[in-house]
């Protein structure tokens, strides 16, 4: 036998039917493999005691298991911290840990850079270098469970750099190993995929891909969209809203609405009253987000009196609608400030 598998890019069932079909074990032993990897967290074949010894000698033999170190940590003033991933391409990527009340989530990437050009968006601005491999997003969630002391991580949102429906097969098979009883056990309801809009490849996920969704609007008409995100040219509004209803009718989910604020480009009663009109019969909630500004960019956060009085016109009208706090502003690591993904730097100095 000459197979040097990485089982960290295997759903559960992909190395239950790796460990039947290459290795000749019976039915079950490579669901156990997929338990000591994804929910006990253990990546040593020898620690996996109750697989007989010849197994574990014929994984030790046949398969890798990949990792990803963290270069570099930065912690912000709220206690965010911002993680620094060195890929085996010298490619890096980011990700941050947000701790909250009885949660801590961490935010993981799915491509080095993006091609998605949002016009707000640091990580746009250099373009898409490549995918990230399913062992990539994995492992990004195995280097953050080694630095939380022990605090369980008890949300993941794919809101990292890159677009997750660009990038589907290798996300829907990270979804499985984050969801699946055999591995990471997660609730869907706690794995979250935000898009910027991919309106067919939303109505793909519909059935196929258990997680919770979150969806970019950010404007309510589409010049305004357009200018802000080029996938709207694509698939405009109209489309899009297509898509989500498609979306909530297979699963019987609802979809969050992420609306970032700009001073004087979305933020108008006009907006809101837009906003309302398109989300009509849309099982949703809204995320209201103010712009986190950087240099270069022409866009400007907006004053909160108008954010709390965009949102209280959507209280008004019976709409779910929350202002969400960015965190770790003051490290870059806030909505759209993650960058570090697009710089190929080789083995070089920490950024
Ligand atoms: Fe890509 Fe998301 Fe940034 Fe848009 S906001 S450019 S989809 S990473």
């Amino acid at each position: 036998m000459n197979l040097y598998f990485d089982l960290k890019g295997l759903t559960p069932k992909g190395i239950e039917r790796f460990c039947t079909e290459e290795l000749r074990q019976k039915p079950g032993q490579g669901l156990r493999v997929a338990v000591w990897l994804y929910r006990r967290r253990v990546e040593d074949f020898d620690a996996m005691t109750d697989l007989n010894r010849p197994f574990r000698e014929e994984l030790k033999k046949g398969c890798a298991l990949s990792s990803l170190a963290i270069e570099k940590k930065t912690i912000a003033g709220d206690g965010t911290e911002k993680l620094l991933y060195r890929l085996d391409d010298g490619n890096a990527i980011e990700g941050v840990l947000i701790s909250g009340p009885n949660r801590l989530t961490l935010c993981v990437s799915t491509q080095v850079g993006c091609a998605s050009g949002c016009g707000f968006c640091l990580t746009g601005s250099g373009g898409l270098v490549r995918n990230l491999t399913t062992a990539e997003i994995v492992n990004q969630v195995f280097a953050a469970w080694k630095i939380t002391r022990g605090q369980p991580i008890s949300n993941i949102v794919l809101m990292g750099t890159g677009e997750p429906l660009s990038n589907y097969d290798a996300v829907r098979k990270f979804a499985e190993i984050a969801t699946d009883r055999h591995g990471m056990g997660y609730s869907p309801k706690k794995v979250t995929l935000s898009t910027c809009g991919l309106a067919p490849m939303i109505e793909k996920m519909a059935g196929d891909m258990e997680v919770s969704l979150a969806v970019s609007l950010n404007a309510t008409t589409d010049e305004v969209r357009s200018r802000l995100m080029p996938i709207n040219r694509t698939y405009p509004i109209a489309r899009l809203m297509q898509a989500l209803h498609y979306y909530c009718d297979k699963t019987g989910n609802t979809v969050t609405i992420e609306y970032v604020l700009f001073k004087g480009v979305n933020d108008s009663d006009d907006d809101a009253h837009r906003l309302m009109g398109l989300l009509k019969g849309l099982p949703c909630m809204i995320n209201l987000l103010m712009f986190n500004p950087f240099q270069e960019t022409p866009f400007e956060r907006p004053d909160e009196e108008r954010v709390y009085a965009f949102r209280n016109i959507l209280l008004n009208h019976g709409f779910v609608a929350v202002v969400r706090n960015s965190r770790g502003k003051d490290i870059s690591a806030a909505c759209g400030q993650l960058r570090a993904a697009s710089r190929p730097t080789g083995p070089g100095p920490a950024l």
